[in-house]
């Protein structure tokens, strides 16, 4: 693995996130400036298996640093499982003679590039692209903030309908395994109550605080439930609600794909671009095999292999401080 690197790839795979594009932007530009070429991999690992690769230029990639989504696409491939079609997908690489491969994803995609490059002796550098902010080895992911403002910019407008008509609302973000959207959205918008996945779900506890709130005539509450909250969602929530407190106007808002689009925030335009720059230099300089994060605000590193999805303890200070609040 120490051919020095000249030709490299880069990709978008998994779950989308704002702030993909300018991730690309930042490895386009950053290889150039190093005299790199630089080709984009389409529609994550199936681009790399079907040969689908474009070469991109400093002009490739004018203008998408605003735009959500991505310009090479994203999908999840099902045949990157196997070693046959890694092993196609390492034939595409050798036929443009791509010595190091950059991905923009989540645990899933850095975990075929673990495979991949221990396999084929190509070096891979993952930056993480993922909403839910639950990597290991960093303290931001590309598409978090973007996500999160989504949330709380739609949750703010259901809090004007709710207190018009004295409502309850149960509202739906992302995370079907972490509760960070949920509890910073939770908290940015004043919701009462709060469900996430790392706590299991109290609903007794739920319907007494509910009680309680009806009783002193504080008539406009709002839950926000992760998806992968262990009570079923919203929906669940809000039919054991209806049953239990059937005075209280109870409503459900599902936000679901709108918190994956739009422009990506300044955070994670900022975010993106500082990963991208620093993924082509970990290439230059032979740092092959690492997730770039960034943690106490500078430049971190860490192996493939460990970052993976992880599941931080949330403190009991925050759900304290959700509890005092919302009184
Ligand atoms: P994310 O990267 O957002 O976590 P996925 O878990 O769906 O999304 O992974 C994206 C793609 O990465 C998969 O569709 C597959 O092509 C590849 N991938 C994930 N896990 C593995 C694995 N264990 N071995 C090989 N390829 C994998």
């Amino acid at each position: 693995m120490q051919q020095k690197v000249s030709k490299i790839g880069v990709l978008t795979s998994g779950g989308d996130a704002p702030g993909m594009n300018a991730a690309v932007r930042a490895v386009v530009r950053t290889g150039i400036y190093y005299g790199l070429e630089v080709y984009g991999i389409m529609r994550g690992y199936s681009g790399m298996i079907e040969n689908d690769i474009v070469p991109l230029h400093s002009r490739s990639v004018a203008n998408i640093i605003q735009r959500g989504g991505t310009i090479l696409k994203t999908a999840r491939c099902k045949e990157f499982f196997e070693y046959e079609g890694r092993s196609r997908a390492f034939g595409s690489l050798k036929k443009l003679g791509i010595n190091g491969l950059i991905i923009i994803g989540g645990d899933g995609s850095f975990r075929g590039a673990h495979k991949f490059s221990t396999e084929f002796q190509i070096p891979c550098i993952g930056l993480p692209g993922t909403i839910d902010k639950d990597i290991a080895g960093t303290d931001f992911t590309i598409g978090f903030d973007t996500a999160v403002n989504t949330a709380v910019e739609a949750i703010d407008k259901i809090r004007d309908t709710a207190d018009a008509h004295d409502r309850l609302f149960v509202i739906e973000v992302m995370g079907r395994d972490a509760g960070y959207i949920a509890l910073h959205s939770g908290i940015a918008t004043g919701a009462e109550n709060i469900l996430i996945p790392e706590r299991k779900t109290d609903i007794e506890e739920l319907i007494s605080s509910l009680q309680e709130k009806e009783k002193r005539k504080k008539l406009v509450n709002l839950v926000v439930v992760a998806e992968g909250d262990n009570y079923g969602g919203a929906e669940e929530v809000a039919k054991v609600v209806k049953q239990r407190l059937p005075n209280i106007d109870t409503k459900v808002c599902i936000l679901g794909h709108i918190q994956r689009g739009g422009s990506p925030s300044c955070i994670d335009r900022v975010i993106a671009s500082r990963m991208g720059y620093s993924a082509v230099e970990c290439l230059l300089e032979g740092k092959f095999n690492v997730m770039v994060g960034i943690v106490n605000n500078k430049m971190h590193f860490t192996p493939l292999e460990k970052a993976v999805k992880a599941k931080q303890k949330i403190s009991d200070d925050w759900l304290r401080i959700i509890k005092i609040l919302a009184s």
